[in-house]
């Protein structure tokens, strides 16, 4: 037995793969969208087969592929309506297989100029098309949203105290706050805690009607910091919740950053790919003023997990906040005008996460990206139609495809939403989940797969009907 094992089985083992994976990116919705949640019983698969002498390649192949298919919420399944994981793209399928073969080590640019230089091209291009300056703008892939929005904290804290490096938060007279809406990713408070702000530091401000941060709120809490031992560190804006898909005022809120001086920051980790799209990208308004973006490619551009973006509009920041000198580092392009992504970022050794992005471009381009965003939006508008034509009341108001909705007579019987989404997750044929909008529970249905069409909706609307009839004659 050998790593590389020999040309043939490596055929045989790319076929078997290959033959796995065509049936079920051919037939995924034949697949329950839900596992079985048995621990003993996965538990004991997991453990099934001999790890000391090894198995037979086809045997332990179909073994993971078993376990894949049997104990996985599938996410790529066209009635998968759920926390914005799309259906992998074929590029970014494709890409992973070559970054892992080709094994590019992105930590210095010298090693991987290839890779390093693709990378740059996707975050000027979508610096750009975010409206950040490119002449200033900078940026850096990242493993996912919640990466990006700790890269945030740390810049922000680097570009408002200079010795923030080397002094770290001992160095700090006042105590910085972080200022995000009370709908907000929780990675905002994760990012507090790793930096060690901790997480009361982070003030969620409440959302007014239309679930947007009150920015009147807002301009109110930093009046009060005045004399006081906090001083406002950044806010950050939402374009695109996770709850409900809701897009901050962001040029309020940049008006408000501005006037006093505060890092602005955007978590675009969902709703960011609407600037992909000329209809819709209005909706981003303000984005352009930002210091700084998170954008996951992973969610909304349909590449694999992890793939996200930071982007900045100071070109300096990202050096000042990571750089580190090294003997062991390769030096060889330390004459050229380039930057070392290990001194950009919080990771070392990198991996070359950016050619999901690059790749998928190359094979579709920005137009198949405009026309997908575009037809998705269409289908959220779709299913928010045949929602009120069954008597379903929408509770949450957005142009991205994310809908939030329960029936008006049951909204207040805790029970409703609870029985039928259990309901029908036990069927395994679609996967939605449930948001409370000011206390009452809804159900949360989002478009994040580009084979969602008006069939898959239609089925859906058709399986909340059901069960929505059968839980009214049981009450
Ligand atoms: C998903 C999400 C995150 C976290 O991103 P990960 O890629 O899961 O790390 C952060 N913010 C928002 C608004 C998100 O939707």
């Amino acid at each position: 037995m050998h790593f590389d094992f020999d040309e043939k089985q490596r055929k045989a083992i790319v076929e078997t793969v290959f033959e796995k994976i065509e049936h079920f990116y051919s037939n995924t919705k034949d697949y329950s969208t839900t596992p079985e949640l048995n621990i003993q019983k996965i538990r004991g698969f997991v453990e099934s087969p001999d790890l000391t002498s090894g198995n037979e390649a086809d045997k332990a192949l179909l073994h993971v592929v078993n376990g894949l298919e049997k104990y996985t919420v599938h996410t790529p399944h066209p009635k998968y309506f759920g926390l914005f994981n799309p259906r992998s793209n074929f590029a970014g399928i494709i890409a992973d297989f070559l970054t892992a073969s080709y094994n590019p080590q992105l930590a210095a640019w010298s090693h991987a100029p290839f890779a390093v230089e693709a990378e740059a091209l996707v975050v000027r291009e979508l610096a750009t098309k975010f409206g950040l300056d490119k002449n200033s703008a900078d940026g850096v892939f990242a493993t996912g949203g919640a990466e990006a929005n700790l890269t945030a904290v740390l810049c922000a804290l680097n570009k408002k105290h200079p010795n923030f490096a080397r002094d770290g938060l001992f160095g700090l007279e006042k105590k910085p706050l972080i200022f995000c809406s009370e709908e907000a990713h929780h990675s905002v408070q994760k990012a507090a805690k790793i930096v060690g702000l901790g997480y009361d530091l982070v003030k969620p401000i409440p959302v007014d009607g239309a679930l947007k941060m009150d920015t009147k709120v807002l301009e109110q809490e930093i009046e009060k910091l005045k004399n006081s031992p906090y001083s406002p560190l950044m806010v950050i804006g939402t374009a695109g919740t996770t709850g409900t898909g809701t897009v901050d005022d962001l040029t309020s809120i940049f008006d408000i950053c501005r006037a006093n001086d505060i890092w602005f920051h955007v978590d675009a980790a969902y709703g960011g790919a609407a600037v992909l799209s000329t209809k819709l990208k209005h909706l981003l308004k303000g984005i352009e003023c930002s210091d700084s973006i998170t954008f996951d490619a992973h969610k909304w551009m349909s590449v694999p997990m992890g793939a996200s973006l930071f982007l900045t509009a100071h070109s300096e920041i990202l050096g000042k906040t990571f750089r580190i000198t090294t003997e062991y580092m390769p030096k060889e392009a330390s004459e050229m005008e380039i930057i070392d992504p290990f001194a950009h970022s919080i990771q070392w050794s990198r991996r070359f996460i950016g050619l999901k992005v690059y790749l998928s471009l190359l094979f579709y381009g920005w137009n198949a990206y405009e026309k997908t965003i575009n037809d998705q939006v269409e289908i959220g508008d779709f299913l928010r139609s045949r929602l009120m034509e069954n008597g379903w009341t929408i509770k949450n108001d957005t142009r991205l495809p994310l809908v939030c909705f329960t029936d008006r007579e049951l909204e207040t019987d805790l029970k409703f939403t609870k029985t039928v989404l259990a309901n029908i997750l036990s069927k395994g044929t679609s996967w939605l989940s449930l948001y409370p909008i000011n206390d009452i529970p809804t159900f949360r249905v989002c478009i994040t797969n580009y084979n969602t069409a008006e069939m898959e909706i239609e089925e859906l609307v058709r399986e909340l009907n059901e069960e929505r009839k059968v839980y009214k004659k049981n009450h």
